[in-house]
């Protein structure tokens, strides 16, 4: 990360590694501010301690607030023994909150609604509702600075996995664009590095769903009907856990097309229709 310039040092990210056994290696939990803090998504339950020990010396000034993007248990897991420790209020959309607490039950959430402002360390934000991976995943706009806070939505070098029900393509695919016009600087996201060029990445993963609907078009056209079936063709030769995760991804898509009137779902089995 680039240093010297104010808003670099007001933010700081701790890259957690993911306990064995979980897909991504690795969650960012992000600190904003220098005197009562704000921190963006908590680890897992399993690196709650890690965290609270990083959070004493790099904000001595206290956490004041916990912004949870979304309930998937990498960004949700710590969040409870992470309040405990350190006094945060934790906050999410309202469509997230009864999906956290059925995880954790006795984690205090309060509600943001899209388009809220959020004071976060010395920073004012408004929520972005941009839902697809999760569906009340919140991002943060640092309009001043054209910083987004982006939580699982637009990730560097890996995909952001939409596995139905809760995760919904079409939806995905309008927050892309809408995090698009907003022209960000620079994306600091829940996984891997900041995205330094957000529109050529937007850009790309847009490309990209394209050219899996392509192949998920081509495949219903010769004949494969199940997302089991599809993702072996499509996924081909890439190693179970990858097929495993393609299969929810190629459900995303057979759901768009279902949702746009291009295929039909006859009780999981899928196929074309004439155009
Ligand atoms: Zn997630």
């Amino acid at each position: 990360m680039s240093s010297g310039s104010v808003h670099d040092d007001l933010i700081r990210t701790r890259r957690v590694p993911a306990p064995a056994g979980l897909y991504m290696d690795h969650v960012n939990v992000i600190l904003l501010g220098r005197g009562p803090c704000a921190l963006f998504d908590a680890a897992y339950a399993e690196t709650a301690e890690e965290v609270i020990g990083w959070l004493r010396q790099a904000a001595p000034g206290g956490l004041q607030t916990l912004i949870l993007t979304h309930h998937h248990r990498d960004h949700l897991g710590g969040a409870t023994a992470l309040c405990e420790a350190t006094g945060a209020q934790a906050y999410a959309h309202p469509i997230e909150i009864p999906l956290m607490k059925a995880r954790q039950p006795s984690l205090e959430v309060k509600p943001i609604e899209d388009g809220e402002r959020v004071r976060a360390g010395e920073a004012e934000l408004e929520a972005v509702l941009t839902p697809g991976h999760s569906p009340g995943h919140l991002s943060f706009w640092w309009e001043e600075k054209r910083i987004l806070f982006g939580g699982d939505n637009v990730l560097l070098p890996t995909t952001t996995s939409i596995a139905p029900p809760t995760g919904r393509l079409s939806d995905y695919l309008r927050t892309l664009r809408k995090l698009l016009a907003l022209e960000p600087r620079i994306i600091h996201p829940g996984h891997g590095s900041p995205v330094r060029d957000p529109a050529g990445r937007i850009r790309a993963l847009l490309a990209h769903r394209a050219q899996r609907e392509a192949q998920v078009l081509a495949a219903l056209a010769k004949g494969l009907s199940t997302p089991a079936g599809i993702a072996g063709d499509i996924y081909r030769g890439l190693g179970e856990a990858r097929i495993r995760m393609g299969t929810n991804m190629v459900r995303s898509h057979l759901e768009k097309l279902v949702e746009e009137g291009r295929a039909r779902d006859e009780a999981g089995t899928f196929r074309l229709l004439e155009r």
